[in-house]
């Protein structure tokens, strides 16, 4: 990736989020007002999220500079497609029917694929960057790269619950 400035950055994914988002709208014929976007996820978990309730969309900024084209590329119209998915159906399932027919028309072909790349509902997950680990109990732990690599220097970690150390799963 060339050198872009931060606000560049930003300044390109809000183009793309309302390009996305005008297209939609046209296609499908929804009167959603455009979404407010910010980025404002921290963390190393989550690229991106649609808040229904306040018509907005998160993005996580170093996540999209890490990974700038498939961010564009995925989780651009990821988002996007849950705004207008809500709109076309209030109690559409976020990765349902109504996701995958916008994600089609945006393009992406095999908007499983790109449910993947969640682990769960709504927020945009990057999951190759979590390790699971289990315990004595059935508390599910998920770790980053900075703990796992901590774990595998011999540091250790326990559960909260059950007070095992946990293990690594491979998969
Ligand atoms: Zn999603
Ligand atoms: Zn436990």
């Amino acid at each position: 990736m060339e050198n872009k400035t931060e606000r560049e950055i930003k300044q390109e994914i809000r183009e793309l989020t309302l390009s996305y988002f005008n297209k939609g709208k046209q296609q499908f014929a929804v009167n959603t007002a455009v979404p407010k976007i910010t980025f404002d996820i921290k963390g190393n978990r989550t690229a991106g999220q649609a808040r229904y309730s306040e018509n907005r969309i998160r993005y996580n900024f170093p996540i999209a500079k890490q990974n700038y084209e498939s961010f564009l590329k995925r989780t651009v119209p990821h988002e996007v497609a849950h705004i207008i998915q809500r709109t076309l159906n209030f109690n559409s399932s976020p990765h349902g029917i109504e996701w995958k027919r916008v994600m089609r028309f945006f393009g992406i072909q095999n908007p499983e694929r790109c449910h993947d790349y969640d682990v769960s509902d709504v927020p945009t997950f990057r999951r190759s960057q979590k390790f699971r680990y289990s315990c004595a109990c059935s508390k599910k732990h998920y770790v980053g790269k900075a703990v796992h690599n901590r774990i595998k220097n011999g540091v250790e970690y326990k559960c909260s619950r059950c007070k095992q150390i946990i293990k690594y799963n491979k998969e």
